[in-house]
C-alpha cells in the first residue's frame, strides 16, 4: 500500500458536487456525512497536519452548509464558478462578492465542463479569476488538455497548458499580494468523469512543470496545484503520496455515499 509521504504539507481536499444532487434532502445527508464528528475532525492519519477540505455544492445548497457546519475550521464552503461582474443585469448569474457574503472562501474557476458546454472562453475566465480575488475569495482555476491533445507529444500537451495559464491568469503578475490565493487544478478533461484518470507519475510530471512556469512567469513561489479527473477512494493515495501534488479535486465521487466514506476514510 503506498505512503502517504508528504508529511509537513497541508493537502487540500476539494469536492465539486458539480449539479448534484437533486434534492435538498439529499445534499443535507451529503452535508451530514462529511461534517459528522468524525469526519469534521479530520483525523491527522499519515499526516502531520489535517488536510483542508472544501466543498463546493451547487449555489442552492451553499446556505445549508453555513447552517450545518458550525464553526469547522477544516471543511471550507466553495462554489463552482462566479461571474466577473459584483452586481448588475446579468440574469442568472451569482457574483463573487455574494458569495464572498454567504461565507464562500474559494470558488473554481474555468472548468472545463464550463469551458465546454457553456462556451467560457480564457478570456472570460481571466475576468472571473481577476474578480474572484478583488472579492477576497482564493480562486482554483482549471485547466487541462482534450484527449486529441493528449494523443500528441508532451511538449504540446505543456504548451496547451502554459497557454491557458497564460492567458486565464493574464494581468496578475502585477498583483502580487494575490498570489497565493490562486491554486492550480490540473484536470485533463479527458480524465473528468470517465474514470480513465492519469497516471499519478504523467500528473506529476505536468503539476512540476505548471509549478515551475508559475515561479518563473507569474513570480507566483510556492503555488498549490491539484490534480483532478476521475479520483476515487482506491486511487486518491496515488496523488496525494507525491510532496508536489497539493491535494486533489474530486467530482463524481463526493456524491456517491460509499466513495465518499471512503475517501473520508483515507484522508
Ligand atoms: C471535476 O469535476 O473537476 C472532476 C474532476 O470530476 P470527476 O472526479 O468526476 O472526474
Amino acid at each position: 500500500m503506498p505512503q502517504i509521504t508528504n508529511k509537513n504539507t497541508k493537502k487540500l481536499i476539494v469536492f465539486n458536487w458539480k449539479m448534484n444532487p437533486t434534492s435538498l434532502e439529499e445534499a443535507k445527508k451529503l452535508f451530514a456525512l462529511i461534517l459528522t464528528p468524525k469526519t469534521s475532525a479530520l483525523p491527522a492519519g499519515r499526516y502531520n497536519l489535517k488536510p483542508n477540505l472544501v466543498i463546493c455544492p451547487p449555489f442552492i445548497y451553499s446556505p445549508i452548509f453555513s447552517s450545518v457546519s458550525g464553526h469547522q475550521s477544516s471543511v471550507k464552503l466553495g462554489a463552482q464558478d462566479s461571474f466577473w461582474e459584483n452586481s448588475g443585469a446579468y440574469t442568472g448569474e451569482i457574483s463573487a462578492a455574494m458569495l464572498k457574503n454567504l461565507g464562500v472562501k474559494y470558488v473554481i474557476v474555468g472548468h472545463s465542463e464550463r469551458r465546454n458546454y457553456l462556451g467560457e472562453t480564457d478570456e472570460m475566465i481571466n475576468k472571473k479569476v481577476k474578480s474572484a480575488l478583488g472579492a477576497g475569495l482564493k480562486v482554483i482555476l482549471c485547466v487541462g488538455e482534450s484527449l486529441k491533445i493528449r494523443k500528441k507529444a508532451k511538449k504540446v500537451i505543456k504548451n496547451f497548458i502554459k497557454n491557458q495559464l497564460q492567458k486565464d491568469l493574464k494581468g496578475l503578475s502585477r498583483v502580487k499580494s494575490q498570489k497565493s490565493n490562486v491554486i492550480v487544478a490540473y484536470e485533463p478533461r479527458w480524465a473528468i468523469g470517465t474514470g480513465n484518470y492519469c497516471q499519478p507519475e504523467d500528473a506529476l510530471e505536468i503539476i512540476k512543470f505548471i509549478k515551475n512556469f508559475l515561479n518563473s512567469k507569474f513570480i507566483i513561489h510556492n503555488s498549490r496545484v491539484l490534480y483532478g479527473g476521475s479520483v476515487t477512494g482506491k486511487n486518491i493515495k496515488e496523488y496525494l503520496k507525491f510532496k508536489e501534488i497539493d491535494g486533489v479535486l474530486v467530482g463524481g465521487a463526493s456524491v456517491n455515499q460509499k466513495e465518499l466514506k471512503r475517501i473520508l476514510n483515507i484522508i
